[in-house]
């Protein structure tokens, strides 16, 4: 089936999957209902392989090809959770930039909540897939790049939030570099075998950037180069 058919499918019964998975995140603790909508306004069957759309709505994460994963539903809202509330007394958050665009999913839940949000991923035809499946989902406020993310995107910073979608032994400098003075990176920090800790760091001019553990979370690596 092409993506129009499958997108031309979100009937009620996808539909209802899909609510029936926010009252589940609900469940789980994800508050912020902006990022609830966006949850159920995206259409996750769109991001995996077919043979996977009948579990797109299970709160786990699926394989998208090349080794790599979307991640699960929980963790996506979450981290989206995390950089939306993450303005400084209320501020709006604008700007975001995406390390690991994988399948573009979590770029379509925070392209809802934010005006412009830009996505690097190192894995060529992943890249490509995503952007497609963003185009054709009529996602305008996403620019896609084919690279290593280790250096950031800095024409386009700084970024009022990063948001890094793979495990990170140490966090990149040029990436804390980017962050707007008062924003946060958020992401997995940890050994890349087995679990990391989720969390945010707030950067300020002129200190040491301030981390908050969140949970535990599993990611696949933060890796170098491009492929
Ligand atoms: N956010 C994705 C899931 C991410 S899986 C989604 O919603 O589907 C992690 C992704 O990070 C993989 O696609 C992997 O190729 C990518 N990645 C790992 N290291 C990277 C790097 N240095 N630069 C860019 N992308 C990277």
């Amino acid at each position: 089936m092409n993506m129009e058919a499958r997108i031309r499918g979100i009937g009620m019964t996808s539909q209802r999957t899909r609510l029936r998975l926010v009252d589940r995140l609900r469940a789980s603790g994800i508050k912020d209902e902006s990022v609830l909508q966006a949850m159920a306004d995206v259409p996750r069957h769109c991001f995996v392989d077919e043979a996977m759309a009948s579990r797109a709505y299970d709160d786990c994460s699926l394989p998208i090809g090349e080794g790599q994963t979307i991640s699960q539903p929980y963790v996506v809202a979450l981290m989206t959770e995390l950089v939306v509330n993450s303005g400084l007394n209320g501020k709006k958050i604008n700007k975001v930039l995406e390390i690991g665009t994988g399948s573009g999913y979590q770029a379509a839940v925070l392209s809802k909540l934010v005006p412009t949000v830009y996505t690097l991923e190192r894995v060529r035809t992943l890249v490509h897939r995503a952007g497609d499946r963003l185009r054709q989902l009529g996602l305008r406020n996403i620019r896609t790049r084919y690279t290593d993310g280790v250096e950031g995107w800095s024409e386009n910073g700084p970024f009022d939030a990063v948001i890094v979608t793979a495990a990170m032994e140490t966090v990149p400098q040029a990436l804390l570099g980017q962050v707007a003075d008062g924003g946060v990176l958020v992401g997995p920090v940890g050994a890349q075998q087995g679990t990391q800790q989720l969390a945010t760091m707030r950067c300020r001019a002129g200190q040491a950037p301030q981390l908050q553990k969140i949970e535990e979370v599993r990611f696949v690596p933060f890796l170098s180069g491009k492929c």
